[in-house]
């Protein structure tokens, strides 16, 4: 019944074949970006925008950045922990 709505709202002389494609191309990206989100089988890395591996997703569903980014990261915030912890103590001393 949508369809027919969408079907009344066509100004004369569209052309409905290239309408149609276009509809049913974002039908298609739609679903497939419905399927992707409830399987939770793909997501882009938010840093190097490499596709994060699924196993790292059931692992870590949330996951927006990938395993080499996310280690990448927990180096650096490692390093500054420690560089902290030595200024602290250099401080106390
Ligand atoms: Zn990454």
């Amino acid at each position: 019944m949508r369809a027919m709505r969408a079907f009344e709202r066509l100004r004369p002389g569209t052309n409905l074949k290239s309408w149609f494609e276009r509809e049913s191309m974002l039908v298609r990206r739609l679903r497939s970006a419905i399927d992707h989100s409830a399987n939770g089988s793909y997501r882009i890395c938010m840093q190097c925008e490499e596709e994060i591996a699924p196993k790292r997703l059931s692992a870590m569903p949330p996951a927006e950045i990938c395993i080499d980014c996310r280690q990448m990261t927990e180096n650096q915030a490692t390093q500054r922990e420690r560089r902290r912890w030595f200024d602290d103590r250099s401080e106390a001393a």
